[in-house]
Parts: structure tokens; C-alpha cells; sequence
């Protein structure tokens, strides 16, 4: 169990049972999906950095982190009525259509934005996994138009993972430290190193994103390289500096991120300090 430790008492959230009572809230049903957007533009993060994707934009997550910047997923921003749709890709001009969307719709909006190249559609969040039994329903169809699927999730729903998991070509699992969280360590490192494992056991390309705030200790750095050590040390590790957000507005500073990339490099081959390049180029 994930207990939250701060905001006074103890809750599931982050467990299966705290999952389905969100999926229950929200009306996520398999054959349709709550959504927040729908885009096209350039990959900022991790290892796919300056590539074109679609984005898709799901609504709802089992987290709260300190540094989210995608609270309209969250349900404390109200429940989605609609979802903002990009008319032509890359224009930024976007419609509005209703939530639920059905497969097909979903599919429609995909190929119309296929009349420019994209490397791969990245199922975004929010925490996309919580929709898994939609994602085994559509992904294939998304496959068929012979678009890459790239995962963003916050690595912690180990089941659902592995219910998609054949239907994926690059995963990008977040590591989500306590002081970002609130969640007890003895909860979540398990859980992420099941969650790399299982990705790894199915070949799919999977690398860990940690972000860096003004607060993440240097103990909470050697769990997470510990972690990818355990599974495969030549696993990708990339470091996020914290883009300015919410309850985080201090940056790691430039020497705090040069010390903690050699850090995690004596225990890791690849480790790469990326900031959130979409927000320095004003991309969506
Ligand atoms: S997992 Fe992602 S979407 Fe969910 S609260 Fe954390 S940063 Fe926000």
C-alpha cells in the first residue's frame, strides 16, 4: 500500500482499489476515453527530445505531485466536460469536442493529423495507465496506421502496465521521489523497479525520468539509480531539472545538477540532464 504521509491521514491513494474508485469517478469506460487535449507538436523530454508526435492527453491520475504541471488532468480542477482539440496539426488553433470519446473518434482525429510525418503518438497524462482497458481496445488501431506508441506514465501501476505492455514501443517511466509525492519509499521503489522490470522482460525501449527540484536529497537520487542498477544498469536515466511550477518555484541550481549527474554515474552508463525543452521554445 501507498500511504500519503502528508496533508494528516493515511490514504490508499496509489493502490488498485484507490485506482478503480477513480476510474469510477471519472466514468472511464473501455470503449471511450475522458480526455484533456489532443495535439501535435515536438517531443521536449527524455530520449525522444526535438521528435514530432501526436500527443493525446488523458485525464485523471492516482498521484499528486508537487511539481505537476498538468493539473487541469487532475480532478481537483473539475471533471472534463469537453476536450480541446488541435483542428490542423501545428496549428494551435483548436475545437472543442465532448468527453467521452469513443475509439473511432480518437482514431479519426490521428489520421487527419497524419497528413504531416510524426515519429510516434505520445499517450500522456495525467497517468494514461488508469485508462488501460481503453488503451488494449485502441492501440491497435493507432498501430495498424503504423504510428510508434510512446508511454508516459508515472510508473507505478505495475498491472496495467503489463496489460498494454505488448502493445508499446517506448516506455517513459517517471521516478517519483517521497519529497515530491508524499508517498512512503517502502511503497513506491518496489513498485517502480517491478514496473522497469516488467517493461525491460518485454524489449520494449523504456528509460527512467527523474525530475530535480531544490529539494531532492541525494538518498532519494542512489534509490532511483539503485533501482535501474538492479535491472539493467545501461538503462537511461534522465534528469529533469524542475521547470518552475506550482509549490515548486526554486531550480536546482547548475552545480547541484553537474554534482548529481556524476553522482548517478558512477552507478549508471547513461545518465543525461534534460530540461523541459517545449517550455524554452514556447511549444505546446
Ligand atoms: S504523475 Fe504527472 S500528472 Fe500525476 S500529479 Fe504527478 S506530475 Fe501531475
Amino acid at each position: 500500500m501507498l500511504a500519503i504521509r502528508r496533508k494528516g491521514a493515511a490514504c490508499e491513494r496509489g493502490t488498485e482499489k484507490y485506482m478503480i474508485q477513480e476510474i469510477a469517478a471519472h466514468g472511464i469506460k473501455p470503449d471511450s476515453i475522458r480526455l484533456v487535449e489532443i495535439f501535435s507538436s515536438i517531443q521536449g523530454e527524455g530520449i525522444l527530445v526535438g521528435r514530432r508526435q501526436i500527443f493525446v492527453r488523458t485525464y485523471g491520475c492516482n498521484l499528486r505531485c508537487t511539481y505537476c504541471d498538468s493539473p487541469e488532468t487532475l480532478k481537483e480542477s473539475g471533471i472534463p466536460t469537453h476536450c480541446r482539440v488541435e483542428e490542423e496539426p501545428g496549428s494551435w488553433s483548436f475545437t472543442e469536442q465532448p468527453n467521452c470519446i469513443s475509439a473511432g473518434a480518437l482514431t479519426g482525429i490521428v489520421q487527419r493529423y497524419l497528413i504531416q510525418p510524426h515519429h510516434s503518438i505520445s499517450i500522456t497524462g495525467g497517468e494514461p495507465l488508469l485508462h488501460h482497458r481503453f488503451l488494449c481496445r485502441w492501440l491497435p488501431e493507432i498501430r495498424a496506421l503504423g504510428l510508434k506508441v510512446f508511454l508516459e506514465t508515472n510508473g507505478l501501476l505495475v498491472d496495467q502496465l503489463k496489460a498494454v505492455l505488448p502493445l508499446l514501443d517506448y516506455v517513459s517511466m517517471d521516478i517519483k521521489p517521497p519529497t515530491a509525492t508524499g508517498l512512503a519509499p517502502e511503497g513506491t521503489w518496489p513498485r517502480h523497479r517491478a514496473f522497469l522490470t516488467a517493461a525491460t522482460e518485454a524489449g520494449t525501449t523504456v528509460y527512467g525520468k527523474m525530475v530535480i527540484t531544490a529539494g531532492t536529497t541525494e538518498a532519494e537520487l542512489d534509490a532511483a539509480t539503485g533501482l535501474i542498477a538492479m535491472v539493467n544498469p545501461a538503462i537511461p536515466l534522465i534528469l529533469q531539472p524542475v521547470t518552475p511550477c506550482g509549490a515548486e518555484q526554486e531550480r536546482p541550481t547548475p552545480a547541484r545538477l553537474i554534482q548529481l549527474h556524476s553522482r548517478a554515474s558512477r552507478t549508471l552508463e547513461d545518465v543525461r540532464v534534460i530540461p523541459q525543452t517545449h517550455k524554452m521554445m514556447q511549444l505546446l
